[in-house]
């Protein structure tokens, strides 16, 4: 229980108190009230004012207010932060898949190097065994055994070839995404041109099985097949995550007479392609017509 004068003292103000405090219960002399004034003086110590109480109240409001303030202006900056984020893992996402591009075609022309180290051993033993038939020392079997090895060797340094093509082409097109992302959304019929690509966003709407129509153009016009180096998804593309179903690559170079006059004709007939001109500045590699709508990374 709380004395009826520490009740009264602790809805009074500070100065009152003081005033109360002081000669009374220095020379007072009656033991309750020496004993009443050392519970009353113990008390006040421990029982804040109301002026204290409120100073602090201010104090813990302004704190609440500032964790607040500080709270909405968090929260508002959250979905910037988000966007920054995002966009710093897809661009390290499309670096990641040039790299990727690159180190896979790194691989593959070492793997070149010792294919046409066994195409050049082949040949010499194919040689060497049809001199040996005919002098008789071989039978023809053992000939034959060595033109299927040839034809074997021959067979992996033309599909290593062709994946180097394929890695060059794909290393053209992630690298061009970034090109067509500062060109903004293409509205259906633009024609862009930059430094690396020309884009035509035809508006027909194109399937792979439309390739036929363009193979019979560019045959009856140049009167040999149209030079296909991807025809829809390849093991390069699924290697590296890269959505190709639905486009076909041709090997011309848009700066060619057989390159212009295929884009001339897809122009015509509205059907969509980002021509290459090369996947490194300053290089030939990498140059191709992409015949479709542009290829998508495929997420892992
Ligand atoms: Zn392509």
């Amino acid at each position: 229980m709380i004395p009826e004068s520490v009740r009264t003292l602790r809805h009074g103000d500070a100065a009152t108190r003081r005033h109360e405090d002081t000669p009374t219960r220095r020379h007072g002399d009656g033991a309750t009230r020496r004993q009443d004034d050392w519970r009353l003086s113990k008390l006040e110590r421990l029982w804040p004012t109301f002026w204290e109480l409120s100073q602090v109240a201010l104090v813990v409001l302004g704190i609440v207010c500032l964790s607040a303030s500080v709270a909405a202006q968090t929260k508002k900056k959250t979905p910037r932060k988000s966007q920054t984020t995002l966009d710093s893992r897809m661009a390290k996402a499309k670096a990641d898949l040039v790299s990727a591009a690159n180190d896979y075609k790194e691989s593959l022309q070492k793997l070149l190097v010792f294919e046409e180290d066994d195409f050049k051993l082949a040949t010499a033993t194919l040689e060497k065994r049809k001199a040996l038939l005919s002098q008789n020392i071989i039978s023809k079997k053992e000939v034959e055994e060595s033109e299927r090895a040839l034809a074997t060797a021959q067979s992996k340094v033309d599909d290593t070839k062709k994946q180097i093509g394929e890695s060059d082409n794909l290393i053209a097109e992630a690298s061009g995404e970034r090109q067509l992302e500062k060109l903004g959304k293409s509205r259906v019929g633009a024609y862009q041109v930059t430094a690396a690509l020309i884009r035509y966003n035809g508006p027909a709407h194109w399937v792979l099985s439309d390739a036929s129509k363009v193979e019979s153009f560019f045959t009856s016009r140049f009167k040999h097949a149209l030079p296909i180096s991807a025809f829809g998804q390849t093991a390069v593309h699924d290697h590296l995550g890269f959505d190709h179903h639905n486009a076909m690559d041709v090997a011309l170079s848009p700066d060619s007479t057989e390159g212009k006059a295929l884009m001339d004709y897809l122009r015509g007939q509205g059907i969509p392609f980002i021509a290459f001109h090369y996947a490194v500045p300053g290089s030939a590699t990498g140059a191709h017509i992409h015949v479709g709508y542009p290829s998508k990374r495929v997420s892992k």
